[in-house]
């Protein structure tokens, strides 16, 4: 795990992972940089990590701090190691169906799916939100499963008649609040991405759960839904990772 800089959020992250790897026995290396590391010297850093047979998946949390190029960094991880699924050769096998790595967000809520009973094969989906990290890949994940996207963003016009017609819901905006119960259709599933800290102690969801809540059949709960679920994604590519390594060797 590589964490450059000191973002509080990124901070918490990590260590949450670096939990999450002690209580599976994954062994953990961090590499805490301060801000004013150079691009050069963290893709060295990399470099190394990539030729380390003691590594088995690399981590790098984003953001970065502005004067490194995450795309740069994101295409130096060896993608046998990109356990995250950022690089462009795992984006390509996740478009294509036949992947290893599944992006840890967007699989973390196709489990949950699953595990709630739900069959997306027919059924509406709309993905709110079409980042790389989440929004794009969530909406090729659904698709894989049979369900009939429709991803919407910044530029959607009618947005709430788009989130109406939908059977799932997935909401990736980080605008706190910002689905309401009015825009969701009775008996949805809705699944909600966003993370926002609105207080110091206080994180709240991309939906507002007071109002979904009446109307969706099922929804998950920020915190407590999707971010513990991220993070169980990310452990079971660690682990995919380091059988595919050492079945080559
Ligand atoms: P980004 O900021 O990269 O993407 C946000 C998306 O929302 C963009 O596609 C944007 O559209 C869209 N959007 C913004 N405003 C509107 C609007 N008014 N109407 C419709 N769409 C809009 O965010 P991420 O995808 O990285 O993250 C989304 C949320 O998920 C955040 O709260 C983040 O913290 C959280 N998150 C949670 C994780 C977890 O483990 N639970 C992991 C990763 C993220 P456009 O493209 O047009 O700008």
């Amino acid at each position: 795990m590589i964490l450059v800089g000191d973002d509080p959020a990124s901070k918490v992250y990590v260590n949450n992972k670096k939990k999450a790897c002690e209580y599976i026995g994954i062994k953990s290396f961090e590499y805490l940089l301060p801000a004013e590391t150079s691009e050069t010297e963290l893709l060295e850093l990399i470099d190394r990590l990539n030729s380390d047979p003691e590594v088995s998946g690399i981590l790098c949390q984003l953001p970065l701090p502005g004067h490194i190029d995450e795309t740069v960094v994101i295409n130096a991880i060896a993608p046998s190691k990109d356990v995250d699924a950022f690089h462009p050769v795992n984006v390509g096998k996740i478009m294509t169906g036949d992947y290893d790595f599944v992006p840890c967000t967007p699989a973390g809520v196709m489990e949950l799916i699953k595990e709630s009973g739900v069959d997306v094969e027919g059924k509406e989906c709309v993905v709110v939100g079409r980042s790389n990290i989440v929004g794009k890949p969530m909406a090729m994940l659904l698709l894989h499963k049979n369900g009939t996207v429709t991803i919407c963003h910044s530029r959607t016009a009618n947005l709430a008649e788009k989130t109406k017609n939908a059977d799932v819901l997935v909401a990736a905006v980080g605008i706190p609040n910002f689905i309401k119960g009015d825009m969701i259709k009775p008996g949805a599933v809705v699944i909600d991405v966003g993370i926002n800290r609105v207080a110091p102690k206080k994180l709240v969801g991309d939906v507002e759960f007071e109002t979904a809540e009446k109307v969706a059949a099922a929804i998950t709960p920020v915190p407590g839904g999707v971010g513990p679920m991220t993070i169980a994604m990310l452990m079971k590519n660690t682990v995919k990772a380091a059988v595919k390594q050492n079945e080559c060797e």
